[in-house]
């Protein structure tokens, strides 16, 4: 899914850059858990998963917008990345870890200090 990113933007590494120069450490592609999330931080049993607002559907955003065309295979495909979404934040909930969702939207420039600074007070609260 990396070729069709934005390549100016770079949702991850705005997170994890953030994070680093605020003193957390993490761990990237933590294969071994539930939906392989994109950050984890291990002492504060927190996975962080960046979404794409087309993607995942972020519902309400004016970045998800259904396409017009091919409207039913677009349908099932994103209900399906939904369900599974989920499905890993249930397990890994299940498992202890606390789940985080950044959509892709809230990074944007203008609003970007302010998801960090609300992602920063979820990780240690
Ligand atoms: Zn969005």
């Amino acid at each position: 899914m990396s070729c069709i990113r934005n390549k100016n933007t770079e949702p991850e590494q705005i997170v994890r850059g953030y994070l680093f120069s605020r003193g957390f450490r993490y761990r990237k592609n933590y294969k071994s858990l539930p939906g392989h999330p994109d950050i984890v931080l291990p002492k504060y049993k927190t996975c962080i998963f960046i979404n794409g607002c087309f993607w995942h559907k972020h519902e309400g955003c004016k970045y998800f917008v259904w396409p017009k065309s091919n409207s039913e295979f677009w349908y099932k495909k994103i209900e399906e990345n939904v369900k599974r979404d989920e499905a890993n934040y249930q397990r890994l909930k299940a498992l202890g870890w606390k789940v985080i969702v950044i959509w892709e939207c809230e990074l944007k420039k203008d609003v970007r200090d302010n998801t960090l600074k609300n992602v920063e007070k979820i990780i240690v609260e």
